[in-house]
């Protein structure tokens, strides 16, 4: 996969796509990137994710080993095209053709400054020291939290962890077929060795994308690992 506009895909000489090794090591060099943690992906909330709550705890240990935290916030504009309430005769989950693409048509969620949109009161990350908003073109979806829908938008993250020094990304959140797994495959081409906590996440499951996801990014060099998989 290439991100338009990135020229040299390296990140301090480790080669573009580098295989990840089968456990990370957590130092100053890693980054733990917390996926849409957010009230509405959670059950009670507008579109929520089935036991997405559960991530919750597993999320706020893992974070305590980590000197390096990003969170994403999904964060669109009411009226935002990829809500099924924008497309006259749509129903949630079903498809629509974008300009970019496929689009799955959601209820209306994460509306900017909404009850929705923030963060789960119990996340506790308060060392985290970014946050990348996405989503928030009216016409443009983002479930990646590097690239936009129309997979030539930078939101600019890769750019803050290049500059920072960052070498892998560690990645949980919400929800594993969606958001995180865009997210950790943008990751993963823009030359990070890229990691999935299975455990530390949770799934919509349409019709099969989760095992979709499963399978596109492990062909992309993201591995997959549980938290006991994890450096103690
Ligand atoms: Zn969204």
């Amino acid at each position: 996969m290439l991100i338009a506009g990135a020229t040299v895909l390296t990140v301090a000489g480790a080669p573009r796509g580098a295989r990840a090794q089968e456990t990370p090591v957590i130092d100053e060099r890693a980054v733990l990137i917390v996926v849409d943690v957010q009230n509405d992906f959670c059950p009670g909330g507008n579109l929520a994710v089935p036991r997405g709550d559960e991530v919750v705890p597993v999320i706020n240990a893992l974070a305590k080993r980590f000197s390096n935290i990003v969170l994403t916030q999904d964060w669109h504009p009411a009226g935002h095209s990829s809500f099924a309430s924008s497309h006259p005769g749509k129903k949630p989950f079903e498809t629509v053709e974008m300009p970019y693409g496929r689009q799955v048509l959601w209820p209306d969620h994460c509306i900017q400054g909404s009850k929705g949109a923030e963060f789960r009161a119990d996340l506790d990350v308060s060392s985290a020291q970014a946050i990348i908003r996405k989503g928030y073109r009216r016409e443009v979806d983002s479930y990646s939290g590097f690239v936009e829908a129309d997979r030539k938008t930078p939101t600019g993250l890769t750019g803050y962890l290049r500059e920072r020094g960052i070498l892998r990304a560690v990645i949980v959140g919400l929800a594993t077929d969606f958001c995180v797994s865009w997210t950790a495959q943008d990751a993963s081409a823009a030359g990070f060795e890229t990691y999935v906590v299975e455990d530390a996440c949770r799934a919509i499951d349409l019709e099969g994308s989760l095992e979709k996801a499963w399978a596109e990014m492990a062909e992309n060099d993201v591995t997959r690992i549980r938290v006991s998989d994890l450096p103690g």
